[in-house]
């Protein structure tokens, strides 16, 4: 493959495109094809790829995504950092629409998703204490500041299988465990990244508030379409901040990950 990339981005709900001028590539993985065609730019000096999530028609529901081919893609094309933006719910009252969290950890709320590209032939177990990249959270966090964006230092998302929304029972359970925002997509996306030793950090931008939280009504899938497409040219100002800040040479440990480890197979 000659087209590089150093820095990806998995685009959520609504947010459909990047780079303008892009190259369109379709890569095939040992998993299938990723959601769509990966699009290839600069974002200033910096080599970009650009997946969305969901397709740019947004046909693939939380639970169909296919995980690992769009993370075997990204590190097919040399990728090392990981940008991910979607669009969570709030589980605190104090979190309203239109803030933005850096979570530091994730609950794993899914039930039947194939989460490792490490299940044939011998055991790779990954450390997962602190899921995201610590350099990718600093980087995210200071470009969302000097927009003015309010930005939340840190939390826990709670990823629900989907597609349907909480009930407002466990929404409250949520909550009474301290977890901060509730998702659909970012697990087992943030455990692939971490099983191919790339950096991977959550820019989760609330669009509403959970159906047990005290203001929040519940929401339909529309209302959260249209607050984040309302968001969305923020978001890709943001995201492209972020792309330029990020360090060439990483320092933290996410690339290490694998030490050690005997795979099964060879990383792309
Ligand atoms: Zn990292």
């Amino acid at each position: 493959m000659v087209t590089r990339a150093e820095i990806g981005v998995i685009g959520g709900s609504g947010f459909y495109s990047l780079l303008d001028d892009a190259e369109e590539i379709e890569v095939s993985t040992p998993y299938g094809p990723p959601s769509d065609v990966v699009t290839v730019g600069r974002i200033g000096s910096r080599s970009v790829a650009f997946i969305p999530r969901h397709g740019r028609d947004h046909r693939f529901p939380p639970h169909r995504i296919p995980y690992r081919a769009n993370l075997w893609a990204l590190r097919a094309l040399g990728v090392t950092q990981v940008l991910a933006p979607s669009a969570v719910g709030s589980l605190r009252p104090e979190i309203g629409p239109g803030a933005l969290v850096i979570p530091d950890q994730f609950v794993d709320r899914t039930s039947g998703r194939v989460q490792t590209f490490y299940d044939l032939n011998g055991a790779v177990h990954v450390s997962l204490a602190d899921p995201y990249c610590p350099t990718g959270r600093s980087v995210a966090l200071s470009a969302a500041r000097s927009a003015n964006w309010e930005t939340i230092d840190g939390g826990t998302l709670v990823v629900i299988e989907g597609p349907r929304f909480s009930t407002r029972a466990e929404s409250r359970w949520f909550t009474a465990n301290g977890w901060s925002i509730v998702g659909m997509t970012g697990f087992p996306e943030a455990v692939l990244a971490r099983e191919l030793a790339l950096c991977y950090t959550s820019l989760s931008l609330v669009t509403d508030h959970d159906a047990g939280v005290e203001a929040g009504e519940g929401v339909t899938h529309e209302e959260v379409l249209a607050f984040f497409a309302a968001n969305v040219a923020r978001m890709r100002t943001l995201v492209s901040e972020a792309v330029t800040a990020l360090p060439r040479e990483r320092t933290c440990s996410c690339g290490s990950a694998l030490d050690g480890i005997k795979l099964p197979f060879e990383l792309p």
